[in-house]
């Protein structure tokens, strides 16, 4: 139960200047450069952070590979690196309320969704693969008899995590748990916008336990920390959840560095699909409208383009729209605020370009489309909902990453598949139907990583999330990440 009193005095409390981590130690940039955190609460300078060099981010793998050389944690037993793991998601829960604060100071989540998004799943993930790491085991391939072929599992090395400013604890736990799990020494580099809740999760890691150099973390500009980590001739493994920009350019890194290896969790236009015969449709249009206007649409897999049966479309569009009319947007620090601020004034005025640019194409607004709450100084914008999208419009082929649901309606099935995979996307999607045959139907045809029935969001870490098309490879969550992780090194014994 979220306490007011107790948020309000945390939100009191100034916030400490942050620097990096490397080697077990709080450093400051090389050339001694900061830059301000800017709460998009208010808009005022939050605190300040390390605004980190190319010789920052190289010093840090270099810690990063002493570490992993000496075997300083690779080589600890299985039953002591769990220890470790477990104390610190112990630490992580034990801090969650001070860890949501700061983070919510920081990207501006409603803090009813921050402190079960973030430091309670980052707990539950660390947790989870400290359980697994002692039952993952080599195998005995069936070789002819005069041989053995053993297949080891062996941690890749030194990985690079690159993270996003919507849920940075989250999602930084589900790079950090399955690498370190594994035995990998980590770089983190949270996002500019979002780094200080993870910078803190990083020292509670060390007060767990986890031997220095283990994990790093590095912040500044992508541009330059993000660059130097993904030209790295001695990072193995880049980890990476944000936009596809910035996913082809660590790509591009990598071929002209050492081939590292890279994942991508990247954007999505995630298509939510409602059928007349949905089984309740008053509960699908609230569901609906949370599943986009939820961290003010600032969710990877947020049901961004909604494909509508047309004989119910006014209806159901109705009552979506009193849905979001219904959701308190504002202050992300009170616990009875639905939909927080919008990351940062640049990520504001990207999402009111868009809906400029949906009317220009024929898009209709039916609730939002505006900049709210400007006295406050912080960055809010009402939920939107734009009908009349057509399939090839900017508003259903590109991501806002923002409050805003573009509205197109279909006649037939074929219809509803064709214009969800009309996309270059294909990370999540949604079906509402009470048909059996045509909820399976639409999981098997709608192309992508994860698919809901009847609901819209909130899998659990058993699952994996990836994306399929440009929006991304490889998995985070569930054992199936722990294999971006591993090596598989075959020894051929002759007996
Ligand atoms: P972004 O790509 O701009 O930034 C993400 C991270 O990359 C930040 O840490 C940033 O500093 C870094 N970066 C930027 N330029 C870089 C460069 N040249 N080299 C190396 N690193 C660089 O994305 P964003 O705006 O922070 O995040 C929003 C995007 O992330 C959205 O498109 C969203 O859909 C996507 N996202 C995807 C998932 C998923 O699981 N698939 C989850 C959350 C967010």
């Amino acid at each position: 139960m979220l306490e007011q009193g107790k948020i309000d005095a945390l939100r009191a409390q100034p916030v400490p200047a942050f620097s990096h981590l490397i080697d077990g130690r709080h450093v400051a940039a090389s050339n001694g450069a900061t830059m301000d955190i800017i709460s998009p609460i208010d808009g005022k300078v939050l605190t300040t952070a390390a605004r980190g060099t190319a010789a920052d981010m190289e010093a840090a793998i270099a810690a990063a590979r002493a570490a992993f050389e000496d075997r300083r944690w690779a080589g600890q037993p299985p039953s002591a690196r769990k220890k470790v793991l477990m104390k610190w998601a112990d630490l992580i829960e034990a801090n969650a309320l001070e860890l949501a604060v700061l983070g919510v100071r920081d990207n501006g989540t409603e803090i009813g969704m921050a402190i079960k998004a973030e430091p309670a799943s980052a707990a539950a993930t660390i947790r989870y693969y400290a359980e697994a790491l002692d039952k993952i085991y080599g195998e005995i391939a069936p070789t002819q008899s005069d041989v053995l072929g053993l297949i080891h599992k062996e941690p890749v090395g030194v990985v690079g995590a690159i993270i996003p400013w919507n849920f940075p604890m989250m999602i930084g736990a589900w790079k950090l748990g399955p690498a370190l799990a594994m035995g990998n020494s980590v770089i983190l580099k949270p996002a500019e916008t979002a780094s200080l809740s993870l910078m803190r999760m990083a020292d509670l890691a060390l007060e767990a336990g986890l031997p220095p150099g283990v994990l790093n973390a590095v912040t500044g500009e992508g541009a330059v920390v993000g660059e130097a980590m993904g030209l790295s001739m001695d990072l193995d493994v880049l980890v990476f959840t944000g936009s596809g920009g910035t996913g082809r350019r660590l790509m591009e890194y990598s071929a002209r560095s050492n081939m590292k290896r890279v994942y991508l969790e990247l954007g999505g236009k995630s298509p939510n699909i409602v059928f007349a015969d949905a089984p309740n449709l008053a509960e699908a249009a609230k569901v609906t409208a949370a599943g986009i206007f939820r961290n003010a649409g600032q969710v990877c897999v947020a049901g961004s383009r909604l494909l509508v049966e047309a004989s119910i479309h006014d209806e159901f569009v109705a009552a979506v729209t009193r849905a979001a009319e219904a959701m308190r947007v504002g202050d992300p620090l009170k616990t009875d605020t639905q939909i927080g601020a919008v990351n940062s004034e640049a990520q504001l005025t990207q999402n009111l370009k868009f809906v400029e640019t949906a009317q220009a194409e024929g898009g209709q607004i039916v609730t939002g489309g505006t900049r709210i709450l400007q006295d406050s100084g912080g960055c809010y914008m009402a939920p939107t909902i734009v009908t009349d999208v057509t399939p090839e419009a900017t508003l259903a082929q590109k991501e806002v990453f923002g409050p805003v649901l573009g509205v197109t309606s279909f006649r037939t099935d074929d219809d509803a598949v064709r214009i969800a995979n009309a996309t270059v996307y294909g990370l999540a999607g949604g079906v509402w139907t009470s048909n059996l045959g045509r909820a399976h139907r639409m999981v098997r045809d709608v192309r992508t990583g994860v698919m809901h029935v009847n609901t819209y969001g909130g899998a659990d870490g058993t699952v994996p999330l990836g994306g399929v098309g440009q929006s991304g490879n490889g998995v985070d969550k569930s054992l199936h990440a722990i294999e971006k992780y591993i090596n598989l090194k075959t020894a051929w014994i002759r007996l």
